[in-house]
């Protein structure tokens, strides 16, 4: 018996989706929910959450309710089933009155698979009742985090899901989120009145992600470069902290020859809209945004996400480079980061209205931020321990591939912290390194700082050097910026023992930005999949285009006819009849009916 529900989830994976095998623990999940127990999942971005409900909901009698915030998003959500042959529709305020009308007919004729539901949307009355009149298979509640009121992507209207439960109590539940920290995890469980229910963490590792954190000299330059030489013609986010700098970001890129457009909650709804839509379906836009975008854009070939400011939080940095590479291909997180970024984080906390408690916990993660930035060891070894997870060095971030020289550097940050304190600690960062530079500035001149015995101690130290040092003084905790007082810095009890030559200081070297060698500088083998010969990259590039045009016409995105890793391997493996083809991953029956001749006799032409 239970083996007969075992074999159907597989055999609905390989027909209807295509895929020759579960990942990771999603045959147990659906074993689980497909058996009526109710269960929380965590698993990172990409993971594969969505097939935990959707093959549960084909398996059981009924239609599954899947709970979502992302309105924006249930259109192509339910496009891309209708492509697999599944029967899926919405009900959230997008839809006019006739739409409505349609989709709450085939729920109640029992015409579905899988209904998409915003959530203030199922607590009405009339959508509980509709629910009541049919028979359910189960209740999915994605993004399930923005029950946390602790989170970013709070939404109050989560906290009353736990009616679900109370109205519908032999309706399987599953609970589904990317969020890691055992904090919100228990959060969820009580808030849905899921503390019953079986929990499957799975590793929060993105293996195909390369993590890369550089000196900031000149953000945007070297986004451009970074993009240029490592992912020309892909698809990419650049997050940016400010919307006035998401739109300058935008006008550069575009200037110098990338398709870029902007992303903020500042913009005209209609305009945003527009640009999530463009990147959705599109093959190679970057998009320049704030973190209003992104959560729930399971676009699947996203090439890189780069950040031009430092994120507040690791849980923040961890979502947004999440959204890479969610095919498994390899894909780039890359990070420019500087003194600057250090002392404006700061700031936003001082002067944030929160109560100190609040304030204590934001720079708490700040300072773990910051510890990622500066480590001298793996970066992904630093991520996943903080998620509680133990991982030996990866082979894959910048820190592995290209080891910093660590340096003892106490005689420089001595000379630093006295310089600081000679000028009374009333100066800022650039005044403080002319100082040791021994610069013969109007300032020097004007508090006759040139008397001091600190002047010129740091001459043969470069300004970026000074700065890198300061900045790693600043997020070792020896020196404060006083936004009070004009950005002075400002020495901590911390610095006493270093001044006293009490304790001594280990510093990242100085690296000068190099321009990156060549296309795929310093690229190691890819890990994940080798390239494509010159043969099959010319297949890949007609594929792509019967694609581009194919999605045209059917007015869905490109990812949804075929994923880059299915069209891959079709290039790889050239399939020369459908049943060559059936054994690809991600072609399943319902796409080799719709596509499989054109795809074969366009293989025959090109071979
Ligand atoms: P999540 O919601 O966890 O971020 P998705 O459900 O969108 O992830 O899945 C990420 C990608 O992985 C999707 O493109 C999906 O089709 C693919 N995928 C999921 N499960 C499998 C599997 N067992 N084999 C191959 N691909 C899979
Ligand atoms: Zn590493």
């Amino acid at each position: 018996m239970s083996d007969r529900i075992d074999n159907e989830a597989l055999s609905i994976l390989q027909s209807v989706f295509g895929y020759p095998a579960f990942r990771g623990h999603q045959a147990d999940i659906i074993g689980h929910v497909a058996r009526g127990g109710d269960a929380l999942v965590l698993m990172p971005t990409g993971g594969g959450k969505s097939l935990c409900y959707q093959i549960p909901a084909l398996l059981r009698d009924g239609v599954g309710v899947v709970v979502s915030p992302l309105i924006a998003l249930m259109q192509d959500q339910v496009d891309a089933l209708a492509e697999l042959g599944v029967r899926a529709a919405f009900l959230n305020s997008t839809q006019d009155f006739d739409a409505t009308l349609r989709t709450e007919r085939a729920v109640r004729n029992g015409d579905l698979d899988l209904l998409y539901v915003a959530p203030e949307r199922l607590m009405t009355p009339r959508c509980l009742e509709l629910l009541e009149s049919t028979k359910l298979a189960l209740f999915a509640i994605d993004e399930a985090h923005c029950v946390s009121q602790w989170g970013h992507d709070f939404r109050p209207e989560y906290i009353r899901l736990s009616i679900l439960h109370e109205r519908f109590p032999h309706v399987p539940r599953i609970a589904l989120t990317a969020t890691a920290d055992p904090q919100t995890r228990a959060e969820i469980a009580h808030r849905l009145q899921l503390d019953d229910a079986r929990q499957f963490v799975s590793s929060f590792d993105r293996p195909n992600i390369r993590y890369q954190i550089v000196e900031k000299t000149n953000a945007r330059k070297q986004v451009l470069d970074f993009i240029r030489d490592e992912h020309a013609g892909e698809a990419g986010v650049v997050y940016c902290l400010s919307r006035k700098k998401v739109e300058e970001t935008a006008e550069f890129l575009k200037a110098n020859g990338i398709d870029a457009l902007p992303y903020h909650a500042g913009m005209d709804i209609a305009d945003r809209t527009a640009n999530q839509a463009r990147f959705l379906r599109e093959d190679a836009i970057v998009m320049v945004a704030t973190i209003a975008f992104g959560m729930g854009i399971d676009k699947p070939d996203v090439r890189f996400v780069a950040h031009l400011d430092l994120p507040k939080s690791i849980e923040g940095y961890y979502q947004e480079t999440g959204r890479g590479g969610r095919d498994g291909l390899p894909a780039d997180a890359w990070m420019a980061y500087g003194l600057q970024d250090v002392v404006q984080q700061r700031r936003m906390i001082e002067e944030s209205e929160a109560d100190e408690t609040f304030k204590r916990v934001q720079n708490a993660k700040l300072d773990a931020m910051l510890g990622l930035c500066e480590t001298l060891s793996c970066r992904r070894v630093r991520l996943l321990d903080y998620f509680g997870q133990a991982s030996g060095p990866c082979g894959n971030c910048d820190v592995c591939l290209n080891p910093p020289v660590a340096f003892d550097a106490t005689v420089q940050v001595q000379k630093l912290l006295s310089a600081i304190y000679r000028v009374d600690q009333r100066f800022g960062a650039a005044h403080v390194i002319d100082v040791l530079r021994g610069a013969d500035s109007d300032k020097v001149k004007q508090w006759r700082h040139d008397q001091l015995t600190t002047f010129g101690i740091g001459a043969d130290t470069s300004e970026a050097e000074w700065r890198a040092i300061l900045r790693q003084a600043i997020a070792l905790g020896f020196v404060v910026v006083d936004h009070d007082a004009y950005n002075a810095l400002k020495l901590t009890e911390e610095a006493r023992p270093v001044l006293r030559g009490q304790q001594t200081v280990q510093l990242r070297e100085y690296q000068k930005p190099a321009k990156a060698k060549g296309k795929r500088g310093g690229r190691a083998a890819p890990r994940v999949e080798a390239g494509l010969t010159d043969e099959e990259q010319m297949i890949f590039e007609r594929l792509r285009n019967w694609r581009f045009e194919t999605a045209r016409k059917h007015n869905v995105p490109a990812y949804v006819i075929f994923h880059d890793a299915t069209m891959r391997e079709i290039a790889k493996t050239k399939p020369s009849s459908l049943d060559d083809l059936r054994h690809v991953s991600g072609v399943g029956e319902k796409k080799l009916e719709t596509y499989g001749d054109e795809i074969v006799s366009l293989i025959a032409e090109l071979v």
